[in-house]
């Protein structure tokens, strides 16, 4: 595989080799989790399957070739991947991280990362400049999450990326909404891109599992050292599950966004709705970065209904093409809360400062028929009110 290849090509065709033994088009299942040696310490690349195994190489070589990186390292889930960064730096660390961050990750940083003795400042970073008064003699890295979750503030990779560096800490980016598809951090210059597997990459809600990409040197040999030591890895099944959902990654994003899209735009019509937020439309505060920084406006987006939390709950029980749960970036479409479901545990002040009101939803849309979306969204806003 070339790098010149296009991105279609690639989710389907990296690091898929033929079986040599049966010719096998798709490589096996490989669920053994030791592998013979010829002679003591004379082997074929595997020892043990949580240093390594076919499936998650499989995978971390496709998903390097997607992110433009070197190396690949999967997880047992995003949260897992966040976890071994973080544990990789010394204690006496400090991480600045942008202030609405998935929660899961705030919950790792002021509940678990503290206790290793690593102290996380929290920043608004919409304006760049705004890092700059935050940097500490030990900051060591800075950690970004674009577009946020769930109000979608689009935030400048680069300029992010150029006032870590002069102060000597790696960026990362948290590329979960995006998808590879959409946006490569590396290039941006982020020095490690971070995916929740479990989402977009691979897209069908049946798997949980994460992963790291860098072209850093010291970076892979710290995080594979980490990998194998922490030991918080995804099983081969996972593995052989997210290689089949990269093969379909580029269709599926191309669909999420076209659906995205024209669902953002009805919602703007409706009489019942109070504002919509998607960068893909010209409304959006960050509309011209999103358009410089990203190839696509992603499948999510966050709308805020007149009236009350009375009228949300009306709606939400109404719609019966869109299913009420958590998580994101499966072919479904799904519908949830932020205020009460995934940023529940965040407090009512700190919700407040962040926008995320009551009446704040945040729809995951899937690939079905648009018309299909639009239509049940719009019958339920009419029985809502
Ligand atoms: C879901 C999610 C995570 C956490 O990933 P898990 O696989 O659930 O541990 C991290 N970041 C973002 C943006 C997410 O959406």
């Amino acid at each position: 595989m070339t790098v010149t290849s296009g991105f279609g090509t690639r989710a389907v065709h990296a690091a898929q080799r033929p079986d040599p033994t049966t010719g096998a088009v798709i490589p096996a299942l490989s669920l053994s989790t030791t592998y013979k040696q010829s002679a003591a310490g004379v082997h074929t690349g595997f020892e043990y399957s949580r240093s390594g195994n076919p499936n998650r190489n499989n995978f971390e070589e496709a998903i390097a070739a997607l992110e433009g990186g070197k190396y690949g390292l999967a997880f047992a889930s995003g949260s897992a991947t966040t976890a071994t960064i973080v544990n990789s730096l010394e204690s006496g660390s400090h991480l600045i991280s942008v202030n609405d961050v998935y929660g899961g990750t705030y919950r790792y940083f002021t509940k678990v990362a503290v206790n290793l003795g690593i102290e996380t400042t929290f920043v608004n970073l919409s304006e760049p400049a705004n890092i700059e008064a935050y940097f500490k003699p030990n900051t060591k890295l800075v950690w970004l999450e674009t577009p946020t979750n769930p109000t979608l503030r689009v935030i400048d990779i680069q300029a992010i990326a150029e006032r870590a560096h002069a102060h000597g800490a790696t960026l990362v980016v948290d590329n979960t909404f995006m998808s590879p598809y959409f946006q490569n951090p590396l290039a941006l210059g982020a020095d490690i891109v971070v995916h929740s597997v479990t989402k977009y990459i691979n897209g069908h809600s049946d798997v949980v599992m994460g992963v790291a990409v860098t072209s850093n040197e010291d970076w892979h040999k710290k995080l594979a050292f980490m990998q194998n030591s922490l030991g918080a890895v995804p099983s081969a099944f996972d593995c052989f599950m997210a290689r089949r959902g990269l093969m379909t990654l580029e269709v599926r994003m191309q669909r999420h966004a076209e659906n995205a899209q024209a669902v953002a735009e009805a919602l703007q019509e409706n009489e019942h709705i109070e504002e919509v937020i998607y960068p893909g439309l010209t409304s959006h505060p960050n509309h011209e970065l999103a358009k410089r920084q990203q190839r696509g406006f992603g499948g999510m987006i966050s709308f805020r209904l007149k009236g009350t939390l009375d009228n949300v709950n009306k709606f939400l029980s109404r719609l019966e093409h869109i299913t009420l749960a958590e998580s994101l970036g499966g072919v479904e479409s799904l519908v949830e809360v932020p205020a009460i479901m995934t940023h529940g545990s965040v407090s009512p002040e700190d919700r407040a400062a962040l926008g995320i009101t009551d009446t704040l939803v945040r729809m995951s849309i899937g690939i079905e028929n648009k018309e299909d979306l639009i239509a049940d969204i719009q019958q339920a806003l009419k029985g809502a009110f």
